[in-house]
């Protein structure tokens, strides 16, 4: 039997027991969600034994430049054809027939940034994930919250939140 040969194995090495280890992370640190909420440079996550992409490959394209149209009614099926540039990163990215469909159904523009560009962009928009102490606007009590007191929203306690929307 192999299994026992293993286990004793693995038991000197120090990973019996353990998740698995960085070397068996098929996606680098900055690909990951990890980069997101938990940011670190190249140096730090290297040093922390995680893997690093560095992203020369996709950003050599240099083919034609295609112009987004402003109006959505102005873009036709051509658009998924074509390789567009991120605004910010400059990484190309397609429009699929799908989303095109999408987008002038709900008479939206053309994004002019990538998919990654984009989660990116709508994860700032969220709240810290961190609980500050905090006044109800209303009847004073303290309540924990997602926005930091410097900030002008008015944030009630549940009671006080229920009967302004009720
Ligand atoms: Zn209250």
């Amino acid at each position: 039997m192999l299994m026992p040969k293993i286990i004793e194995h693995m038991k000197k090495t120090g990973e019996w027991g353990n998740f698995f280890s960085q070397a068996c992370n098929p996606f680098s640190y900055n690909e990951s969600v990890a980069q997101l909420h938990y940011p670190k440079t190249k140096d730090e996550a290297l040093a922390k034994g995680f893997t690093w992409r560095d992203e020369t490959q996709s950003k050599s394209y240099r083919g034609p430049i295609y112009n987004i149209p402003d109006q959505i009614s102005q873009v036709d099926q051509e658009i998924t054809k074509q390789i567009l540039i991120c605004e910010v990163t400059g990484k190309p990215y397609k429009i699929i027939p799908q989303e095109l469909k999408f987008y002038q159904q709900f008479q939206l523009p053309i994004p002019r940034r990538c998919p990654d560009q984009r989660r990116i962009d709508r994860l700032e928009k969220r709240q810290p994930r961190t609980l500050f102490d905090r006044n109800c606007a209303e009847c004073q009590n303290p309540i924990q919250t997602t926005y930091a007191p410097d900030r002008p929203e008015k944030v009630l306690c549940e009671p006080c939140y229920l009967k302004e929307v009720y």
